[in-house]
């Protein structure tokens, strides 16, 4: 299987810059604000999944979406996009939900039928995952949140 291919992928920021991202640099109201724009720009469906809200999704999250140079050290804030609760649960499935089996559980359904694999597959990827990110912890990395904090 080609990860390239992958509509929905687990993407597991490292420990060292968990918080260091636009959300936690806007206060909870601009955040908000921020987010409603991006939904109406995503006309209010997953850009995965493609559900929309208010049918048979109720809210959208809104993620961040991050690049990684290794050679430079530096995390890049490259966008945003809207996403439902399951596909952005997946994207940090290494922090969310790890001991709540049946949600969990669900995710994975989520996973496999969004991407058309099996759960053998989503293992793999689960595993590829975290050595990517096991990797990555070993960097200091600087973040650049871009043009979007000024
Ligand atoms: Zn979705």
């Amino acid at each position: 299987m080609n990860h390239n291919e992958l509509k929905l992928e687990i993407e597991l920021i490292p420990e060292s810059t968990m918080h260091l991202n636009l959300r936690n640099r806007l206060t909870s109201y601009q955040w908000r604000q921020f987010s409603q724009d991006i939904q109406k720009r995503d006309q209010y469906s997953c850009c995965i999944c493609h559900r929309v809200k208010g049918d048979t999704i109720d809210k959208l999250h809104c993620h961040e979406i991050w690049t990684f140079d290794t050679d430079v050290q530096v995390q890049y804030l490259n966008g945003f996009q809207s996403l439902c609760f399951q596909c952005h649960m997946i994207k940090h499935i290494g922090f969310a939900t790890m001991n709540d089996w049946v949600e969990k559980y669900q995710l994975i359904e989520h996973f496999c039928t969004v991407n058309e694999v099996s759960r053998k597959q989503y293992a793999q990827h689960f595993h590829d995952a975290v050595q990517l990110w096991i990797a990555r912890n070993q960097i200091t990395w600087h973040v650049d949140l871009g043009d979007y904090i000024s």
